[in-house]
């Protein structure tokens, strides 16, 4: 591992001023560190400093207004065990036991998990379809976006020089569900993934897909199809077959775009009827 200068800044104003004092690509920042630590020991990064998040007040977790917020250096198994998160954003709990093995979760943080934006991301399809939006704080202050404007693409995310992910924040009462496939169940990333919601409010549904590049995606015109709480079989059908025909279903090394296909209607037609049945589901 290439030698670096590691910073651990005890307030926020200090994490920004350590960032701004290194162009941008001779720093990077450590939360969990289980993707970073990775590129490091790869040697697919060499920075000259490596600005730790750790001692930041960011690890929490609050159920209010309607909504979740999440700190971003929160780690995945806090998120996964709070009593509330079943029963209150059920896709959610489904995306986050899905990341890796416990003793992972226990080291990787929500931050991470978006901040790095991988197309395999477990909790950015659930994060599209409930809505979320995340809290940004840099030099020019704070500002809030959707996560679908956030994501840019593969490692490419709208975080300008020196910002930084706060929190995350999760409206809920939505029945939700996330369903993916894998070659092995633990220590391995999505080959393709299912999010869907129901917004009671809207009477409308959110669809996406995970696992694919260049990054998870909402599926309007699979959305439009399910039209209403309890779509018909034939709507169910029409919407499979327009996520089956989706531009982001293609051929790379971790599976065939027809594998893709066949596999994200069966686990969207699944995932529709676990949201329609959940506790609290829609109709
Ligand atoms: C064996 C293994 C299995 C895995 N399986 C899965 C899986 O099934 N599903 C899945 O989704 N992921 C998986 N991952 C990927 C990884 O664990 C997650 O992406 C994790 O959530 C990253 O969080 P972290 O805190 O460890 O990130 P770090 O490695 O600390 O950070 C990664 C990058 O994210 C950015 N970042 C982190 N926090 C912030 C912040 N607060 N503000 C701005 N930028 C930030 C920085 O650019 C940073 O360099 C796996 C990784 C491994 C090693």
């Amino acid at each position: 591992m290439p030698p670096f200068d590691l910073v651990t800044p005890r307030s926020v104003e200090e994490a920004i001023a350590a960032l701004r004092a290194f162009p941008p690509d001779e720093v990077a920042v450590l939360a969990g560190g289980t993707d970073l630590l990775l590129d490091l020991e790869g040697e697919r990064a060499d920075p000259r400093a490596v600005v730790s998040l750790r001692k930041l007040p960011w690890r929490t977790l609050d159920w209010n207004l309607g909504a979740l917020t999440v700190g971003s250096t929160l780690s995945l198994r806090a998120l996964e065990t709070d009593p509330e998160l079943p029963n209150r954003l059920p896709a959610l709990h489904d995306a986050v036991r899905a990341i890796g093995g416990i003793a992972l979760r226990n080291r990787a943080t929500v931050g991470g998990n978006l901040g790095r934006s991988a197309p395999a991301s477990d909790l950015i399809p659930v994060l599209l379809v409930l809505d979320a939006e995340v809290d940004l704080v840099g030099p020019d202050g704070e500002r809030r976006m959707s996560v679908d404007r956030f994501v840019l693409g593969s490692r490419r995310t709208a975080l300008g020089r020196a910002e930084l992910i706060r929190s995350i924040r999760i409206p809920e009462a939505r029945p939700s569900a996330y369903l993916w496939q894998r070659v092995r169940p633990a220590n391995d990333i999505s080959q393709v993934a299912v999010a869907v919601a129901f917004s009671p409010a809207h009477r409308s549904w959110r669809v996406a897909l995970g696992g694919v590049p260049p990054r998870p995606t909402r599926v309007p015109e699979a959305e439009a199809a399910l039209a209403g709480a309890r779509p018909s079989a034939s709507a169910l059908a029409d919407a499979g077959a327009r996520l089956a025909r989706h531009e982001a279903l293609v051929t790379d090394r971790r599976a065939t775009d027809e594998y893709r296909r066949t596999v994200a209607s069966v686990l969207f037609a699944r995932a529709v009827r676990a949201t329609i049945v959940r506790e609290g589901g829609p109709g």
